[in-house]
Order: C-alpha cells, then sequence, then structure tokens
C-alpha cells in the first residue's frame, strides 16, 4: 500500500480544472459591424434586424477577412445539402473565432474552417462526408414525434410528459436540428413541413389535452424556441398551463438564451417572466428554461446577465441540453469546459447531451455509441454529481435512454438494441411494446470495413 503523504500537491489528472473569465468579443473587428455602438448591441430588436441570412449577409459582414473559397464553400452547401436555412444573430456569430485578432485579408479563413459554433451554425459543403452523408436509415422527424401528436404540435411520448410545439421558428437555426422537418423556412432539399391548425386553435386544443388527460405533470414548453413567440402569448399559454392542477413541471425551451439573450434581457420580458415565477411558486409548480449550448465559447457575460435576469425573476433554475458534435464537442476537455463554463460562469446547470439524432446529411457530426460512452466516462468525477451532466441517445420510439443503457450491441455493424420500460402514445394495441428491442444505428464510417462492407450490400448510402 502507498504511504498517505500528508502536504504532498494534488495529483496530476488528465483534466486540469481552471476558472476562466467570461469573454464577450469585440463585434467592431468585423468590417461590417465597425460602427455598430454597444446600445445597439444589446438591442434584441437591432440583433434579430441584422441577423445573417445568406452568404452576401455574411460576406457584408466579414469582409475579406475570410477568403473567396470559404464563401463557395458555404454557397455549396446551402444549394446542396444544408437541412436548415440560414439564421445567425450576430451574438451568436461574434462567437465564432473569438481567440483570434484579425490580421488582415483572409486571416480568419483557417479560424473560421476550425471554429466550433461555426461548425454546427454555419456548415459548409467540404464538412460534409462524402462516403456516407446520411446514415441508410436517417430520417426527416428520425424521432417520430409527428406519429406521437396527441393534437398537432403536442407530443405525447413519455407517460408523464409531453413536448408542446408551439411554432415552428427560432431567433437561430442550427444545422443540426432534430426537428428539421418543421423548423425553419425550406430549403433546397427540404420542403418543410408545415403546421395545419391556426395558432390559437392549436394551443387552445394542447390545453384541452392536458386538462382531460390528469397522467401528465410535465410540459416542455418548445418549438421552435419559445423566444419567437410573442410575450403575452407566450404568458397567456404558460398563465393557463398553470392554472391545470395536475402540470407541476414547465420548462421553457429557449436556445435564444445563449443566441440572443438581448430577447431575455428585455423589460416587459423580465416582468413577465416575474409574473410567471410567482405564481408557480405560490402553486408549487417548478418553472425552469432549458436552453442549447455547445461551445464554452458561447457562454458570454451577456449570457450570464440574461440568465441571471431569469433567475432573479424567480425561475427555479436554467438548465442546459446540448448535443454532442464530432468537430464541434466531442471530446472530454471540450464538455468540461463547457460544463464548468456555465456552471460556474452562468448558473446553467449542465444537464444532458444528446447523441446527434439520425437525420439526413449528419453523418459527420454523429458520433457511435461506444465513443460517447467512452465520453460519458471520462466526464465522471470533475463536476459536482448534481451537474455532471448525462449523454443520452434519443432511441426512435423509446426516448431518452443514458448510452450505458445499451442493452445488446452489434460492433461491427454498429446496430445497438435498446429496451424500454412504457408506452408511447401510439402504442396501446401493441402487445410488444415492452418487450421488443429497438434499433439506433452508428455512423457507417466509424465502423470496421467489415462493417462498412455489410452496409454496402445491405442499403444504398445516396
Ligand atoms: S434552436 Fe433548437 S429548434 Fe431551433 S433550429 Fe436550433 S436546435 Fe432546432
Amino acid at each position: 500500500m502507498t504511504e498517505t503523504v500528508v502536504g504532498a500537491p494534488p495529483a496530476p489528472q488528465p483534466y486540469s480544472y481552471r476558472r476562466s473569465a467570461l469573454h464577450e468579443p469585440d463585434w467592431r473587428r468585423f468590417p461590417g459591424w465597425a460602427q455598430v455602438s454597444g446600445e445597439e448591441w444589446r438591442s434584441a430588436q437591432w440583433q434579430r434586424a441584422h441577423c445573417v441570412k445568406n452568404v452576401g449577409q455574411l460576406q457584408a459582414v466579414l469582409g475579406d477577412l475570410v477568403g473567396a473559397a470559404f464563401y463557395e464553400d458555404l454557397a455549396a452547401d446551402v444549394g446542396g445539402q444544408a437541412t436548415m436555412s440560414m439564421l445567425l444573430p450576430p451574438q451568436m456569430l461574434n462567437t465564432m473565432t473569438s481567440g483570434t485578432e484579425p490580421s488582415g485579408a483572409g486571416s480568419l479563413t483557417e479560424p473560421m474552417y476550425a471554429d466550433p459554433v461555426r461548425r454546427y451554425m454555419l456548415p459548409v459543403a467540404s464538412d460534409r462526408r462524402t462516403d456516407w452523408t446520411s446514415h441508410p436509415y436517417a430520417s426527416r422527424d428520425s424521432l417520430h414525434e409527428q406519429e406521437m401528436w396527441a393534437v398537432e404540435g403536442l407530443t405525447h411520448r413519455y407517460p408523464t410528459k409531453v413536448l408542446a410545439e408551439l411554432l415552428s421558428t427560432c431567433p437561430q437555426y442550427c444545422g443540426h436540428c432534430t426537428r428539421m422537418d418543421l423548423v425553419g423556412n425550406s430549403t433546397p432539399t427540404v420542403d418543410k413541413l408545415r403546421f395545419v391548425g391556426k395558432p390559437d386553435t392549436r394551443l387552445a386544443d394542447m390545453l384541452d389535452y392536458l386538462r382531460r388527460t390528469p397522467g401528465v405533470r410535465d410540459v416542455v414548453v418548445s418549438g421552435g424556441d419559445v423566444a419567437n413567440l410573442p410575450w403575452p402569448r407566450l404568458e397567456a399559454f404558460v398563465a393557463a398551463l398553470l392554472d391545470i392542477d395536475n402540470v407541476r413541471d414547465i420548462r421553457l425551451a429557449s436556445k435564444a438564451l445563449m443566441g440572443l439573450p438581448q430577447h431575455w434581457l428585455q423589460d416587459d420580458v423580465r416582468a413577465g417572466m416575474g409574473r410567471l415565477a410567482s405564481t408557480a411558486r405560490a402553486r408549487g409548480v417548478g418553472l425552469a428554461i432549458h436552453t442549447h449550448v455547445n461551445a464554452a465559447q458561447s457562454v458570454t457575460p451577456l449570457v450570464a446577465e440574461a440568465t441571471r435576469a431569469m433567475l432573479d425573476a424567480g425561475v427555479r433554475d436554467v438548465r442546459n441540453q446540448g448535443v454532442l458534435m464530432r468537430g464541434v464537442n466531442a471530446t472530454v476537455p471540450q464538455l468540461l469546459d463547457l460544463s464548468f463554463t456555465l456552471l460556474d460562469g452562468a448558473g446553467i446547470m449542465p444537464y444532458y447531451f444528446y447523441m446527434c439524432d439520425m437525420i439526413p446529411a449528419s453523418e459527420h457530426w454523429r458520433l457511435a455509441v461506444w465513443e460517447a460512452q467512452e465520453l460519458q466516462h471520462g466526464l465522471m468525477g470533475y463536476l459536482p454529481g448534481f451537474a455532471t451532466p448525462r449523454i443520452v441517445c434519443d432511441v426512435p420510439y423509446v426516448g431518452k435512454r443514458w448510452v450505458h443503457q445499451v442493452h445488446d450491441y452489434d460492433r461491427e455493424r454498429g446496430i445497438t438494441y435498446w429496451t424500454k420500460n412504457y408506452r408511447t402514445g401510439i402504442e396501446h394495441e401493441d402487445p410488444e411494446a415492452l418487450t421488443r428491442q429497438y434499433e439506433y444505428y452508428d455512423p457507417v464510417h466509424t465502423l470496421p470495413e467489415s462493417g462498412r462492407q455489410w452496409w454496402r450490400t445491405h442499403a444504398d448510402p445516396t
């Protein structure tokens, strides 16, 4: 046995924790924003009006700091593989290449290519895989949420929880969006689904369903992003939820807390959230915000300020549900840096990292289940237990499973088998729902050659 040495320095560790200060990069380093004032930058209206929606607008901001080849690469993706249209608030664009001082024409080309936020918010054609661009079983609504709509836009997948998709827009569009079937504008490759019902009727139908379904206690209010719903309508919907006795948890989903923190800092939003939070507290309901941050550099002082504003308004918690993506955050140091920055810098609870779902053209982002298991192992022991994020796989027709819950694993073909302990809303009559094994697929390019060969002969990879 090793003798204990009192006073010895701490043991060297695979990951070294250092608290680091948050950083709001100076937007005036970009030619197109050289004259933008601090007051304009803090304005939600200014941010929304100056979102980048196409290659030309990006060029107007970055100018020749980025070379022509990058813009061409981006245009090729927009016209070719992109499943989401471009929509980038200045706040998010400003966090790209945040550690690099531009020093002349072309100086930001390489940093832009390498940037983790750029990699998922502004995908370029050369990012995508050319061998297996999509998994053979990739699909537009890969989680089958629409099949489980109890009323239009209300997914009832778990016994006690529902997902309410109030709207199909966001202040920012992410290249990997799992709801790419529904959210955002159509792209050259994806003609988006549209809600049929009128917005007010759909929301009323959702509330009606929840009033007559006392087994539901937890409502994720989402979209899209609730930051795109005019505040009075969001407040009215949440207030109506608070009137339903069986609803005990309400989670508001907004990536904009990070992508457009200016929205959550507006006076009317803060005051309205204060009203909702005080009603929630009086009724013993947990009202929380769930946001979506994938890289530590996205957590800026403004994001921390907006989070603090919501916590001060009385929201019980702000939690992060990130998405695990190769090239963005798929290393232990990146995930720990992000988690510590969220927790220490902004008071946001690291909660989940989802494996990127099996949507079309996502194979360059997706990880194999065994890679996710290794990352989960690497995360353990550094963060407080209550703030250690779980890495989860959203298995079609099952729901979230911790990545170590896999029942069986064919490593050669990259097929994992999962079980579940409840019926989704469409399995009333299915006698095998609780005994069946449900499949999920690793990216083909991560398989051994024998596995890749199996898929070549069993599926058309295009
Ligand atoms: S904010 Fe969420 S819903 Fe909106 S595009 Fe991004 S991932 Fe999709």
